[in-house]
């Protein structure tokens, strides 16, 4: 990737400097862990350049240890046998719970925040301790032993939330599945991390309609017969629900008889904490999995650093613990830290597109963090939802998921932010169990669409994708991974090391490879351009969809937009872009398609025009809220006919693995809508 079509505009790209509030502390906000630049990049420099000192300290200073380690890290990228902290004992459950429950029982663990609109529950750190191990004594008492997997299949409840510190409590490996997964997805899941035990519940709620966990579970462990019994928390308690005993057991029976007390179990550095399935976006689901000294203090120092968290802090976190962003960032990082957790069991436009920012108010949230595809739905429905509210005890707004566009990134600084929050864009993955590239709020200036500059530890390259040979210096584009080690990255797919290796180690030998396109700017600023297999080439122009996509956003007219690359006879690909509407736009579709081009012609230039723009209803994402570019390539690429759509294996074959797609009936309407177009 040679060229940089785009250098140009990223040297122009604004630069906020961080709220001077939160380096000063003025107007009574507590000044940030971190104050100035040089600061940050002391830190990070002996962080690289002397990680055993770094990270020996911050292991010691902030995570409680039943022994000390006495090795702070072992094994490279090379071999994939990266381990941390070697030889010492720590409880995950502990440090999140206990800790602050022997010192401060009565100190708010948990805000939830349930679908219903005016309904929530404050869970102290001392009930926390009481219901984490009375779920912990049922999983005894059905048999689950450390390194046992129990699959968790629930609503956005805190029991959710227990179940997860329980199996840390015990040294089972936890897998949670997100509750919008189908009957199918779920057993795959089971079947493929072969679970003992399923914690479900009888149904859950969301935006005001009935999710049926239950008869979905039911149905999904007809064919998983390595699962003994089912644990089923009620959620609604409709009396239809079925229940089969003695394999069903009701979870407030189950916990009203057991001790609320459970010793933590002391667990090896490097026994596995959880095995997570990864988004989907590029193929099929990999069972990542995370130990639990290095993932432990990644979830703890990110938190603390790039969330600036404090005592008495608020967290909001959108995500659903069923992703990365909720095991790190709802449950792991701020339990560590001793925050407040926000669980949010409903969608942001429930009642109405206010949710979000009344719950702001309501509970005094001071960081907020939630994704791109949430940032521009709001932006599309207006300012009104969020004026009225009082935003004033936000301090960090946080994005993760996606590129921001800078037209979203705008629109969160201004409208949300109201300009005196940091934003912080932070990149990371399900692999790298918690932020890799990221600012800190008080220290790192930003740029709108640039997740700036990486965070302790993490060695950046960026690597050319056909040598492999590094890209020196700034003002370069490549694919980005990274040198060395660090503590909270993935060590293994689970039982599939071979996959593993070849995914992320084998690539580009030495490092870990993000599977992420990037340009590191003339300061050393990072701009993740999308996956690398989504790169489109033009005529030898190489872009990245992100950069498309940004400059479409920024038409009135645009609410959202995906760009992909189809094959050309003459330009070898060819620009497709996908494209929804704002409310209320009444030209008609070819004026927008001209507009559109032209706008793409202004931003970008002449060689990144689209040979089609297709105005859609919707775009296919992921259950996450990420656009699925490889299947929108397939259909624009006229692989999908009409027939197809009534045979789900033809699609099968054609699209490749759709268990994460979060709509399924936008298939039908997109390849209708390319053929008649
Ligand atoms: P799969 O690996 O199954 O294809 P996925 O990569 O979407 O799915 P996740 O681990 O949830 O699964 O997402 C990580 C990816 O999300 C990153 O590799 C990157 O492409 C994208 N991403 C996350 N945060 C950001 C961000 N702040 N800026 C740009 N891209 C981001
Ligand atoms: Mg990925």
């Amino acid at each position: 990737m040679a060229d940089s079509s785009d250098a140009q505009s990223l040297e122009q790209a604004p630069v906020y400097q961080p709220p001077s509030r939160l380096q000063t502390g003025e107007g009574g906000v507590p000044v940030a862990h971190i104050k100035s630049l040089e600061e940050y990049w002391t830190m990070y420099e002996q962080s690289i350049r002397d990680p055993d000192t770094f990270f020996g300290k911050m292991a010691q200073d902030e995570l409680s240890w039943s022994k000390p380690f006495n090795q702070v890290r072992y094994g490279d990228f090379k071999r994939g046998n990266v381990s941390w902290f070697l030889d010492g004992q720590i409880n995950v459950s502990y440090n999140c719970v206990d800790r602050h429950a022997l010192t401060n029982p009565d100190r708010v663990a948990i805000i939830w925040e349930a679908d219903e609109p005016n309904q929530h529950t404050h869970i102290t750190y001392g009930q926390l301790l009481e219901e984490v191990s009375r779920i912990a004594n049922v999983l005894k008492k059905y048999g689950v032993r450390k390194g046992d997997s129990v699959a968790i299949y629930m609503p956005m409840v805190p029991e959710a939330v227990y179940s997860m510190l329980a199996c840390a409590r015990l040294g089972a490996v936890h897998s949670v599945v997100f509750a919008g997964f189908s009957a199918d997805a779920l057993r795959d899941r089971i079947l493929d991390a072969g679970c003992k035990i399923l914690i479900t519940a009888d149904q859950g709620k969301r935006g005001g309609k009935t999710i049926q966990l239950k008869k979905i579970a039911d149905e999904a462990l007809g064919a998983c017969p390595s699962v003994q019994r089912v644990i089923v928390f009620q959620r609604t308690g409709d009396p239809n629900v079925p229940f089969y005993p003695p394999r069903d057991v009701w979870w407030h029976n189950e916990t009203a008889n057991q001790r609320p007390y459970y010793p933590p179990e002391p667990m090896d550095s490097e026994d596995p904490l959880f095995m997570l399935y990864t988004s989907g976006s590029t193929g099929k689901p990999k069972g990542v999995v995370h130990t639990t000294a290095g993932y432990l203090l990644g979830a703890h120092i990110t938190c603390k650093y790039v969330f600036d968290l404090h005592e008495g802090d608020v967290h909001g976190c959108m995500a659903d613990v069923g992703w990365i962003t909720g095991h790190t960032y709802i449950v792991y990082g701020p339990l560590s830290n001793g925050a407040t957790t926000v669980l949010f069991e409903s969608v942001p436009t429930y009642p109405n597109a206010s949710r979000y920012w009344e719950m702001v108010d309501k509970h005094k949230i001071t960081q907020f963090y939630t994704a791109p595809t949430a940032i521009r739905a709001l932006r599309r429905l207006g300012d009104d939802f969020v004026s009225s509210y009082d935003l004033s005890t936000l301090r960090v707004i946080a994005s993760v998921g996606e590129p921001i566009n800078p037209e979203a990134w705008n629109w969160y600084y201004t409208v949300v932010g109201r300009e005196r929050c940091a934003l912080v864009d932070t990149y990371w993955q399900t692999e790298t169990g918690s932020h890799i590239i990221s600012p800190i709020p008080g220290a790192v200036p930003t740029k709108p669409g640039s997740a700036t500059l990486p965070f302790f530890g993490i060695d950046p390259a960026v690597l050319d994708s056909q040598t492999g040979q590094e890209l020196q210096g700034n003002n370069v584009t490549g694919v980005l991974a990274i040198r060395s080690s660090f503590p909270s990255v993935t060590r293994t797919v689970y039982d599939s090391h071979i996959r593993y290796m070849d995914t992320y180690l084998k690539p580009y030998p030495g490092y870990y490879f993000t599977g992420d396109g990037v340009t590191r700017d003339q300061d050393g600023y990072y701009w993740i351009r999308g996956r690398v297999d989504d790169v489109i080439n033009v005529s030898g122009h190489r872009m990245s969809t992100a950069e498309i996509e940004s400059a479409l956003i920024l038409h009135p007219a645009c609410a959202e937009a995906a760009a992909i690359g189809v094959p050309d006879d003459v330009t070898g690909q060819a620009v497709v872009c996908f494209v929804t509407l704002k409310p209320d736009i009444t030209q008609d579709e070819n004026t927008i398609r001209t507009a559109f081009v032209s706008t793409i012609r202004h931003h970008i230039g002449p060689f990144a025009s689209p040979k089609r723009i297709i105005i859609c209803g919707d775009l296919p994402k992921t259950r996450s809220g990420k656009i699925m570019r490889r299947v929108l390539r397939k259909i624009a690429g006229g692989d999908v006919t009409l027939a197809d759509l009534d045979d789900e294996q033809a699609l099968k074959n054609k699209l490749g693995d759709l268990s994460t797609l979060a709509d399924s009936n936008i298939i039908g309407s997109l390849v209708k809508k390319v053929i008649a177009h």
